[in-house]
């Protein structure tokens, strides 16, 4: 795996993974853009994500609700009086900190222990709704994508008919103005969240959560992350938020430190029964603030006496850029190469690889060898297994260390032999297939090939 941020960083801008946002203004603290491969990573990652939380699964829905919220939404929530850090200034140079991530209580900029007391900053970004600008026309850009799972649980539960226990899915933008951005894509100001609200009947919430919390790690290890470098983390009671009866946070040992990649969260009846009309009645175990405001009922049948009833939720909540940057301190890999060279090469599973395959014509400047390999890519194409590369550099052995750093877990070569030219002349039809991590190589016939491949890529 990758030791350092830097090596990382450097990878990700020189091949075109991810880019410092708005960089050609100096850019804006907290943003990163990604670029052709990372686009392709990411979308592999929440991919795989909404496969085993939806398709593979009998008791989810899908959800794509706005960034845009309404205030009150994030009111009831607890957010607007909540969803802080503590703060501090640095009377010495001005500078602002997080005060729970400073080390011995010393500014990072000058040193000066003379910072002031923590006070609360509050993460959310408003923005102005329409045009004009007056007391009232703000929204939020959500913090979570949560929040709107839960305005929408009547929505779903009236359209699908669910009953206990179901989940919604949702996979999203989400916005927190972090007081200091820092790791990279680690801790941004726009990020994504990969988030379930997993709906259940009180009673049953532990067996469940211990449940989640097992799916997903197995999940993280499916997409190649190692046991070792994983870990539960069982909040101890006076870490949990005052919503939660129970959070264990998948850990990961990030180039940085063992740091969180996800919560899964027994948040109890806590945000259905916060945004439910009727509180009095429904026997809530959360302490809720009352709600005035809200129109819907957000119960659903109790499963045994039918009588309405406000489930407890389980969620396990997932970001996916820290599973990208978790994803690629994995798959990072310097060899030295039996010749004394070095090669780096990104291990990633295949299901995750930006690139399938790239085909290389051996010579660029043959028309014949050109117009067999873009045949075979246009072939490979058509099969549906992802992004196929044509690699015209004409240089194999620099395209094989590019793709390498890429993490392409095929490179196919069109040479003389597979026009018959060779000289055995049986090689007809055939390709040279590389592997990326053993870097063995395989004569297949190009009537093979899809199927040689697509077994490989799982
Ligand atoms: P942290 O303590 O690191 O600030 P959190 O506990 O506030 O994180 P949650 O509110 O539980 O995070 O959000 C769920 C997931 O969303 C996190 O596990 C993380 O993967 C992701 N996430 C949260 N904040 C950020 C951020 N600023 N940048 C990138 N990902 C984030």
């Amino acid at each position: 795996p990758a030791t350092s941020m830097d090596e990382l960083v450097s990878l990700c801008k020189r091949r075109g993974f991810i880019f410092p946002g708005s960089d050609i203004y100096g850019g804006l603290q907290g943003t990163y853009d990604y670029g052709p491969l990372g686009i392709e990573l990411k979308n592999n990652l929440k991919a795989a994500w909404w496969r085993a939380m939806v398709y593979e699964r009998d008791d989810v829905e899908g959800l794509d609700a706005s960034i845009l919220t309404h205030r009150l939404v994030l009111r009831h929530s607890g957010h607007e009086a909540t969803f802080t850090d503590p703060m501090v200034d640095c009377r010495n140079c001005k500078s602002r900190w997080r005060a729970d991530q400073l080390k011995d209580n010393k500014c990072e900029k000058c040193g000066s222990t003379d910072l002031t007391e923590p006070r609360p900053f509050n993460l959310m970004f408003k923005t102005t709704v329409g045009p004009v600008a007056e007391e009232g026309s703000f929204a939020y850009l959500r913090p979570e994508t949560a929040q709107g799972i839960f305005t929408n649980f009547k929505n779903v539960v009236d359209a699908t008919s669910r009953r206990l226990p179901f989940g919604i899915a949702q996979i999203g933008k989400a916005f927190r103005n972090e007081i200091t951005p820092r790791n990279f894509i680690f801790r941004v100001r726009e990020f994504e969240q990969m988030e379930l609200e997993f709906f259940v009947q009180p009673g049953t919430d532990d067996e469940w959560h211990s449940q989640w919390v097992e799916a997903r790690l197995q999940w993280w290890r499916d997409q190649g992350l190692l046991s070792e470098n994983l870990q539960a983390y069982h909040q101890a009671g006076d870490e949990l938020a005052h919503y939660a009866k129970a959070t264990v946070d998948i850990l990961y040992q990030f180039p940085h430190g063992l740091e969180e990649l996800e919560g899964i969260a027994n948040r109890t009846d806590f945000d259905l029964g916060s945004h439910t009309r009727g509180q009095a009645d429904l026997g809530l175990s959360a302490k809720v603030e009352p709600n005035e405001d809200s129109t819907a009922k957000l119960t659903i049948p109790h499963p045994e006496t039918q009588k309405p009833l406000v489930p407890f939720v389980i969620e396990p909540s997932a970001g996916v850029d820290r599973g990208v940057l978790a994803i690629l301190t994995e798959a990072f890999t310097k060899e030295t190469l039996e010749n004394g060279s070095e090669r780096i090469v990104l291990k990633l599973k295949p299901h995750l690889a930006p690139i399938k395959v790239a085909v290389l014509p051996l010579a660029r400047n043959k028309p014949e060898i050109v117009e067999k390999a873009k045949a075979i890519k246009a072939l490979l194409m058509a099969t549906g297994i992802g992004r196929i590369f044509y690699e015209d550099t004409g240089n194999i052995g620099k395209g094989y260390r590019r793709h390498d750093e890429v993490g392409t877990p095929f490179c196919v070569t069109v040479d003389f032999d597979t026009l018959g030219r060779g000289d055995d002349a049986s090689l007809l039809d055939t390709v040279t297939v590389r592997d990326r991590d053993t870097m063995s190589q395989a004569r297949i016939h190009i009537n093979e090939l899809a199927t040689y491949i697509r077994e490989r890529l799982v």
